[in-house]
């Protein structure tokens, strides 16, 4: 058989020299899940033979923390046809372990039939190491700066305590607003704290019943007292006992909140909203404030990103917050989306499962 002027079988060859001078490691699998390729790169990384890899064979070499999430990724998204990236660590041919950046795509017959999936891997394991250190370096940073904070704290409290009948009104509003302005570095300082914890994989989830509309309720009338110039509308719904970390929950909720008081300076109005529906409880948070662009939209819940405009260059934050509401709703099996106009406001969902 040929094609134009070159046979097939010439064709096959230079693909076949392609995949094993290509820098990257190339795998190839079949509709049952299991390997049926591996090319030169791949083989000279674990320094085993094609036979070795077939099948499940390549997965001996993954190290034993990364399995199981690995596993469950490649068959998740198999089943999905999904494409994927994972990262994970892999047994070098020197016994090193290796951190690879392996990204998976399904692959399809000429007659369109699924042929199962192809994924090529990159050595990330200088950049994660790098990723590594910064991530500690924010931690130890955290950590050093919260000690002194909390002894400041803890002064200005007494004092605060001591002043509460003084005459002098510039004194007792100076302690105030000292008090909300270390209140809001201890929020800042928690946030990078969590994000280097939830990085290092140190963040436990510690699930308790309660019920959702007085944690909302809490957090509203916690927000109100320190923060607001705006006016709360809650509309309760019906008595909720949820499964989940009631502080964590918490957090996600004053995050929003908080979000929805920062980013609409001139509308006033925030209303929240409490949803229960067959399997799930739903909570919302909208604004009538600056909105929010499509394409922003879709990076909105990824760590570090911020909104550049010019209506938020003067607000401050590190576009963390909605990050780490977002794995805290992935660790409940919850979920966590927006939906906003330009312009207009948003609106903030968050739902949990019932169990
Ligand atoms: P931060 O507010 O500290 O920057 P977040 O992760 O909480 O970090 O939010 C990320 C970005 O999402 C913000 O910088 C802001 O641009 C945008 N954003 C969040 N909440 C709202 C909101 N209610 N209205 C408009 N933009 C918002």
């Amino acid at each position: 058989m040929e094609n134009g002027s070159i046979p097939i079988i010439q064709i096959e060859e230079q693909f076949r020299i392609m995949a094993d001078t290509a820098p990257v490691m190339i795998w190839i699998s079949g509709v049952d899940k299991l390997c049926y390729f591996f090319n030169a790169g791949w083989l000279r990384f674990t320094g085993r033979t094609q036979e070795e890899e077939y099948g499940n064979g390549w997965a001996e070499g993954v190290h034993p923390d990364d399995l199981e999430r690995c596993l469950e990724i490649y068959v998740g998204s198999f089943d999905a046809r999904a494409e994927f990236k994972m990262e994970y660590r892999l047994k070098r041919h020197d016994g090193q372990y290796r951190w690879l950046l392996d990204h998976g795509v399904s692959r399809y017959a000429p007659d369109g039939a699924f042929a199962g999936y192809i994924g090529s891997c990159i050595d990330i394991t200088e950049l994660k190491e790098d990723e590594i250190r910064k991530n500690d370096f924010i931690g130890m940073v955290s950590h050093e700066l919260k000690t002194p904070l909390t002894s400041l704290n803890a002064l200005l409290q007494v004092a605060q305590a001591k002043l509460k009948t003084n005459e002098d009104t510039f004194l007792r509003s100076g302690i105030e607003k000292a008090v909300n302005q270390v209140k809001k570095m201890g929020t800042m300082i928690n946030g990078f704290l969590n994000v280097s914890r939830l990085e290092s994989g140190k963040i436990t989830i510690d699930k308790q019943h309660f019920n959702l509309g007085e944690l909302v309720s809490d957090i509203i009338e916690e927000t109100e007292l320190s923060l607001s110039v705006h006016e709360i509308h809650f509309i309760p719904c019906e008595a909720v006992t949820v499964y989940a970390d009631r502080d964590k929950i918490g957090s996600v909720m004053a995050n929003l909140l908080s979000n929805a008081v920062k980013y609409s300076p001139k509308g006033k109005r925030i209303t929240v909203n409490c949803k229960v529906e067959e399997n799930t409880a739903s909570v919302s948070v909208k604004d009538d404030g600056m909105g929010i662009a499509p394409h922003d939209v879709k990076k909105l819940f990824d760590r570090y990103y911020r909104v550049e405009s010019k209506q938020t260059r003067h607000i401050s934050g590190f576009g963390i917050g909605l990050y780490l509401c977002a794995e805290i709703m992935e660790w409940h099996g919850g979920k966590i989306w927006v939906e906003s106009e330009l312009g207009k406001g948003s609106t903030f969902f968050f739902s949990l499962p019932l169990t």
